[in-house]
């Protein structure tokens, strides 16, 4: 176990820097001393959160009365090294405990010339969470590389291994994020704000090769190549990193000096970032379009009928509804912006939170929002989309405390 004298605050922990104090903090070291941390909460009937780099969470104001674990285990390795490449698909599997920093984990990937995460570059967060919401970016999603995750089950009490199969990955889904939900943005009695399955490590099936697949028309033009090219995976990484902060959608690196968050991320990637922050805005200074948690809604998934009611030229893509059925995606930066929501809104001269300068989807804390700030912004952009379109934005961060449906 990590020791600490005090502990810290949600603010703290997060990105978007926002959240109120933690009545107990707790950074077990072990396998067993995750397990037991989670048990020991479960049985006192104490809320829970687990968290990770705190990059998909929004939470309240007011003081958490319950245990926050973070998970202190961050190796990474190559379990069958001794034949590092299987079969003729050139498989290579790649093992992380939950606390590892997701993208230290693209970094040693890449470095190691294996192709599958290399489009997930810069995402923040740990590899525990990226499993449940199966975070995607550049048309490549986590879940298509996923083996296996090992889970505590907090129902069964059993430690489980769940094939990609029984995880039912969909778009910012999976079975994990659905134990959370009993509807869109409204958690279920039992398990919030974490799932019933506690991510212990994850096992990636990814493949022995230099080169990776430009999946994305925006990423292919800042490559001056073809969707469908095939590139070096540390290209595809550069490129990608740079179009990220091009659009401030990117962790602020200053947030690794706040003695909460310091050694959660290898040093040399902290510094790498420091690097990419200078070249894209000419300082190391803090940079406010970055205290986000991302994407704050997710894009809509429409029935066809609703569809229908949508202005002719808002963005429409054919997707396979969980229902089965046949439906539609639009974006939901689209509709903000046409909305009326433009970079830079606030509600009220001055607002301490307001949507990037950079980006219409992150909602950002300008230094001195409060978690209240971020949800008054949230519900105005929400209410006026769906005044303008009939469309209801589902917020993408776990809202611990702040009800946004
Ligand atoms: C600037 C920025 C850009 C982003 N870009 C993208 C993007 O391109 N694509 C994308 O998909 N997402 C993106 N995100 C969202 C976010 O980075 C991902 O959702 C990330 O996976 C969250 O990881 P985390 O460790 O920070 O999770 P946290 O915020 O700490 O936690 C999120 C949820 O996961 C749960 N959780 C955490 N660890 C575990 C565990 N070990 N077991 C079970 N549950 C756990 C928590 O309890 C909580 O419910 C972005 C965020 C930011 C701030």
């Amino acid at each position: 176990m990590v020791g600490r004298m005090s502990t810290p605050s949600f603010a703290d922990l997060t990105t978007i820097g926002v959240g109120g104090p933690i009545a107990r903090f707790v950074e077990p070291d072990s396998r067993v001393g995750v397990i037991e941390a989670v048990t020991d909460a479960d049985e006192k009937g104490l809320p829970l959160c687990v968290i990770g780099g705190g990059s998909n969470l929004l939470v309240s104001d007011e003081p958490f009365m319950g245990v926050v674990v973070r998970d202190a285990r961050r190796t990474i390795s190559v379990p069958d090294e001794v034949a590092p490449v299987e079969g003729a698909d050139r498989t290579v599997h790649v093992n992380a405990e939950a606390g590892a920093n997701w993208d230290d984990l693209v970094e040693f990937c890449v470095r190691l010339g294996l192709e599958g995460v290399e489009g997930l570059s810069g995402i923040p967060g740990t590899v525990g969470a990226s499993v449940v919401q199966n975070i995607g970016a550049y048309g490549q999603e986590v879940g298509s590389s996923v083996d296996t995750v090992e889970v505590w089950d907090r129902k069964t009490l059993k430690v489980e291994e769940l094939s990609a199969d029984q995880l039912g990955f969909g778009y910012r889904t999976s079975a994990l994020k659905t134990s959370m939900y009993q509807a869109p943005a409204t958690p279920a009695d039992e398990f919030f704000p974490t799932p019933r399955y506690v991510v212990l490590s994850v096992t990636f099936a990814l493949r022995h090769s230099a080169t990776g697949v430009v999946n994305f028309p925006q990423l292919a033009k800042a490559l001056g190549v073809e969707v469908g090219d095939r590139l070096e995976t540390a290209a595809i990484r550069d490129a990608v990193l740079k179009v990220r902060a091009s659009k401030g959608m990117l962790e602020d690196p200053n947030r690794y000096y706040n003695e909460w968050m310091r050694d959660t991320k290898k040093p040399e990637n902290v510094e790498a970032a420091f690097g990419g922050l200078y070249a894209a805005t000419g300082s190391l200074d803090r940079d406010w379009n970055r205290h986000s948690c991302g994407s704050f809604f997710m894009n809509p998934q429409l029935t066809p009928e609703q569809a229908a009611k949508l202005p002719e030229d808002a963005p429409r893509f054919d997707v396979t509804l969980p229902d089965g059925s046949a439906g539609v995606k639009t974006s939901a930066a689209w509709l903000i912006d046409h909305a009326g929501f433009h970079k830079g809104f606030g509600v009220g001269d001055d607002a301490a939170a307001t949507l990037s300068t950079l980006h219409t989807l992150a909602l950002t804390n300008r230094g001195s929002a409060t978690a209240e700030d971020v949800a008054k912004l949230a519900r105005t952009v929400q209410d006026g989309v769906e005044r303008a379109f009939g469309v209801r934005l589902v917020p993408e961060p776990v809202c611990v405390g702040i009800d946004l449906r």
